[in-house]
Formats: C-alpha cells, structure tokens, sequence
C-alpha cells in the first residue's frame, strides 16, 4: 500500500458526517479511515482528540464499519476505546464481552459509559422563571445556584458545599425542571441520567456507569449531576423482601453511588441533585450526612401557585381577553404543573381547530374535560361536595386539637389532594422530642384523631368513609393504652399484650393470650375510651360551631392555612366545661 497521509482529525469527523467514510480502523495511536470519492479509494490517518465527540454513537449513527487494534489497558486511549463498542454489541455477544472486558482490565466497556445526556454550559434552555407555583422549592435551591456561581466565596469560609440535594414529590411536579433550572440559572453544565438506566441486564454495567458519569462530571466541574428517579437504583437493600437474595446489579450500582458520593469533596463543585416520587423505599443510607442530606419537597402546587404556573404556560399562546387564569386556578385543584402545562396546551389545540385568533375562556372549559377525564383514573379531582367534606374534616382534627395538651400544634391544613388515599391533611408538629406520653395526652390524640369524622357528623349529620385511617390509628392507640400501658382502672397495670421489636414502629401487638372475661373487658374499655373521645370532639366542635364554619370556609378558598392565619383562629377555640374532667379522668 502506498504512504498515507495525515489529516485533520475535524476533517475525519466531516468525513463521516457527510457519509464519505466506509471503513475506520481505531488504534492506540491513530484512526485509519478510507474515504470514497467519485472514481476512487483513498486511506488516510488522523490522531484522536481525546476531547472529541463520541466516536462510537457518530460511527454508528453514520452506519460505518469500524475495528479497534490492540486494545491498551491503561494509556489514555483507554478513555476513547472504552467508548467504541457500541451498545447493539452488548445484545447478540454478552459472554464474549464481558471475557474482553476482564482481559483488556478496563472495567466493562462500552455498556458501562454513562449514557447522560450532557448540556453544556447553561443550555439546558431553563431559568427559574419557568418553574413556578413552588417558591419553597425554588428558594431552597436558590442556595445552591449560589454555591455554583460564587463556589469561592464559601471555600474561603472553610463553609461545605452540599453535595446532594433529593427532590421529593409526585410526578409532573416539576422536579426535573427545576433541576436544569438551577443548571441554568448557575450556567453550569448538566448531566441527566435516569436512575433506570443505570441498571440493565448485567451485574456491573450500572456501577460502572456510575463511576463514567462522575468521573465525566468532576472533569467539567462545577457543574450538576442530576439522577431521576432515583429509587430505581436506591431501594432499600437487603430488606429480606426479596427471596432470591435481592438484585445484585442494583446494589452494586447504589454502592458504587454511596462510594462515589463519599469518594468527592463537598468542594470539588460537583453538586448531585435527584429526584425520587417514592422517598420510602429509598435505602436509608442515601439520607446519611455527606450524601443526600438536604431534601426539598417539591409538592402539588395550591391555588395561588396553580395561577403562577398557569401564567408561565398561558404566556407562550396567544390568550383571548375573556381568559380568567385566577379562575381556572381555582377549579384545578390538585393538578400538577405537568397537568396544568398540558391543560393548557389542550385549549390552545382546541382554540386551533376552531380557527380561532386566541385561545378563549370557551376553549378552556373544554380543554377541561378533557383533562379531568385523563386524571379521572387517577382519582385526584374532588367534587364540590367531596371538597368540602374534606376541609370540614381537616378543619375538625384542627380545632380538636387545638385544646389538648402534648401532642405538638397544628401546623397546617391543607386540602391540595395528594394522590390516592391522601385527599387533605393536618399537620401536627411537637414542639419537642417527646419519649412520653401521659394519660391525659393520650385521651387528648384520640380525641384530636376522631375530630375529623365528628366534624361531618356535627355538619351533615352523616359521615364519610374518609375516617378509615383515623379510626384505625385512635383504636390502636386506645388499645396499647389498655394492653400495654395499663393505663385502665379495672384491669390495671397487666401486659395484655405482647412487645414488639424495638426498632420497628408498628402500630398492633400481638395479644397474649387471654381469658375470655378478660377480653370482653379489654374490648369493652376500647370501646368506653373511643366513645368518650368522640363524644368529647363532637361537643368541641358543636360549641366552636361558627369557628368551624368560617375556617372551612377560608380552608376551601385558599386550600392551606398556616402560620399566624391559622394560629390565630385556633387560639379562638373555646373548650367545653366537661373537657379539663375528661382530660384527667377519662369520664364525662
Ligand atoms: P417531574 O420531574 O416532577 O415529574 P417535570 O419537571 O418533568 O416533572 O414536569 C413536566 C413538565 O410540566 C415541565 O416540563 C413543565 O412544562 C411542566 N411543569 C411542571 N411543574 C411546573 C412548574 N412548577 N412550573 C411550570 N411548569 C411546570
Ligand atoms: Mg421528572
Ligand atoms: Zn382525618
């Protein structure tokens, strides 16, 4: 063969871009490629540039055939021979490639390079403008768009960067937008990879994606790790769950994360930010100091922030002026902002089939079955009449619970439905770690727990079947003061019922086995407990009529309360002159 002559390895690149290519040899030193031209075949070399695009994806994107010589086990060239075989290999040759792997001792290649989808430097297109509806959110990652952009600022402090922030919160949230947005804002490079393509079919391949990626991400440092769906590769281990011994991939790729997350310095500027919509199930070693210790819930947006995400998306069509977005906001209730984006799109595509110049006030009422009747499967939307049974009842476990004593005060109420089973909820908060509870306390929670099934009696004079959990809880807690605490006068202090391990919160324990006598005695003090309570909350909630009323009404308005708002209506119950007896002695 006659002398072949060097180009420019951008000109090898054109080459294949333009389909001139048919045959590329790879060797450590240098690519070896022929060019068809018009009438004849000329061969040419190129050196690699280590920092070039993928080879491998353009080759076989381009459908040129190519061969690697002499695979190094450690030059440079490792990096760029790592990246040649392309995936489809992986399918018909798995044994072969894995024995390749093991001689050539640079970790699975080719399956194993992380398939992030990287932007560059403040590309991903998104600004915090664009998310909406979740200020809390947003204010918490504010923090971290500062660390990036003024990283120096809080080394010279000796200050710790975080180093991995969990978004929390059911799908279509926002959680992914907000994290390109903090990308974007900060004009950092972003790497995305979802947590399920870390794990594929052979035991190695996602830990050794793991170690590509940040591997990858520390060289364009500072910049963002983003791993969606995180519970994908970080479920729990070793649970006993799994018979079979649980999955070996998975593991291996959530310890070679933990590894990597321990491995970096909070100061290398790498910032790991994931998403998860199931954060139980997450192995709890995620959450230790040093991994994801800072976590964000970014949840289902309330009213005001249905109007703000309504905005951002109404902004990009073209709105008629009879459009009421306040109103809209209104009648979305638990939609998401990827509902509400959607929403959106659906009157403009309406508005379009009816030739109109702007999407109408018209086009949304459509628009808005249509919608409802895609989520409809997904039981989110409530009905006027299921709305405010719902507020009635939170209202009711709040203002119960503003008059006991020890278990913490409420915090908040809010009726922004919250996927199925959860349609409104109050949020207790103790004012301390508390390792006791008295009596009275007790009495006192049992009471609170019942307020919202005795606020619809006092209401509607009939009860929903939105108290099953409630009733649940107030039983058992009942129960355990009985059987457990001793905490009853005929019974007295006798264990009826048998420990339970230490460590694991449940809310049952196995009864001993008692005599009969004994048994109708333990279910008749239950019973006699559950009754008083509920007798208790029904007389606060008659007494505090008005006050139920007006707060339900402010509730169904503006789907949260809290903070001074709700402090100041709560401290506006007023207590029945039976409850201070009842609190102490159990009787009416
Ligand atoms: P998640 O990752 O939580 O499932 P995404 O970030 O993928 O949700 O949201 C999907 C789309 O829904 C976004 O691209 C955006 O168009 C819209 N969206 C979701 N939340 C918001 C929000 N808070 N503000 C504006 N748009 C939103
Ligand atoms: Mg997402
Ligand atoms: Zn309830």
């Amino acid at each position: 063969m006659a002398t072949i002559s060097q180009q420019a390895y951008g000109d090898f690149l054109a080459a294949v871009k333009t389909n001139r290519v048919t045959k590329v040899i790879i060797s450590p030193s240098r690519i070896e490629y022929t060019v068809n031209s018009e009438n004849s075949t000329e061969t040419y070399f190129a050196i690699p540039d280590l920092l070039a695009e993928s080879l491998p994806e353009l080759l076989a994107a381009n459908s040129v055939e190519y061969t690697i010589q002499n695979p190094p086990s450690d030059s440079w060239l490792g990096t760029l021979l790592a990246v040649v075989l392309p995936p489809l290999v992986a399918v018909g040759a798995g044994a072969l490639l894995l024995k390749y792997t093991e001689g050539s001792g640079g970790g699975v290649m080719g399956v194993g390079k992380s398939k992030a989808k990287t932007y560059a430097q403040g590309k991903t297109g998104v600004k915090f403008a664009d998310v909406a509806g979740i200020d809390e959110a947003k204010q918490e990652l504010q923090e971290v768009v500062d660390f990036l952009k003024n990283s120096d600022k809080y080394t010279r402090l000796g200050a710790k960067i975080p180093k991995g922030v969990l978004l929390v919160g059911p799908p279509g949230t926002g959680k992914t937008l907000l994290a390109k947005a903090v990308a974007g804002e900060a004009g950092v490079p972003f790497f995305s990879m979802s947590g399920s393509e870390f794990v594929e079919l052979y035991v190695g391949v996602g830990a050794s994606r793991v170690r590509d990626l940040f591997e990858k991400a520390k060289r364009q440092a500072p910049c963002i790790i983003f791993i969606d769906e995180l519970d994908a590769i970080g479920k729990s281990r070793g649970n006993g769950m799994n018979p079979n011994g649980g999955n070996d991939e998975r593991e291996q790729t959530l310890n070679q994360l933990l590894t990597e997350m321990d491995g970096f310095d909070g100061n290398t500027g790498v910032i790991l930010i994931a998403a998860t919509n199931r954060p139980e199930v997450l192995d709890p070693a995620l959450r230790r100091p040093g991994r994801f210790d800072r976590q964000v819930v970014v949840d289902r947006p309330d009213r005001s922030g249905r109007a703000q995400i309504l905005t951002v998306h109404a902004n990009k069509v073209k709105l008629g002026e009879d459009v009421d977005l306040e109103l809209l906001a209104t009648r979305t209730s638990g939609l998401t902002g990827a509902d509400l984006a959607n929403f959106v799109n659906e009157a403009a595509l309406m508005a379009a089939r009816n030739n109109r110049q702007a999407v109408l006030m018209a086009d949304f009422e459509v628009a808005f079955e249509r919608v409802l009747v895609g989520l409809e499967k997904r039981s989110r939307v409530l009905n006027p009449i299921e709305r405010q049974t719902v507020a009635y009842h939170e209202v009711g476990h709040a203002l119960v619970g503003a008059l006991m004593t020890g278990r913490g005060k409420v915090e908040k109420i809010s009726i922004v439905p919250r996927g199925v089973g959860a349609l409104g909820y109050t949020l207790q908060m103790p004012e301390e770690d508390r390792f006791l509870m008295m009596e009275d306390e007790i009495r006192g929670q049992i009471a609170t727990l019942l307020g919202g099934r005795a606020a619809e009696s006092v209401v509607f004079g009939k009860v929903s079947t939105g108290a099953s959990d409630d009733i649940q809880k107030a039983t058992n807690l009942a129960e355990k003061a009985i059987t457990l605490y001793g905490m009853s006068d005929t019974l007295g202090p006798i264990a009826f019922a048998g420990n339970q391990s230490q460590f694991l919160e449940g809310d049952t324990n196995p009864r001993r086995a008692v005599s009969g006598d004994v048994a109708i005695e333990i279910d008749r003090l239950i019973k006699q407990t559950i009754d008083g309570a509920n007798s208790m909350a029904q007389a606060i909630l008659a007494q505090n009529r008005e006050l139920l009323e007006s707060t339900t009404q402010i509730l169904l308005d503006r789907e949260v309360l809290e903070g001074d708002s709700l402090r100041a209506i709560l401290s506006q119950v007023q207590a029945p002159v039976e409850l201070a007896d009842w609190l102490q002695t159990g009787k009416a």
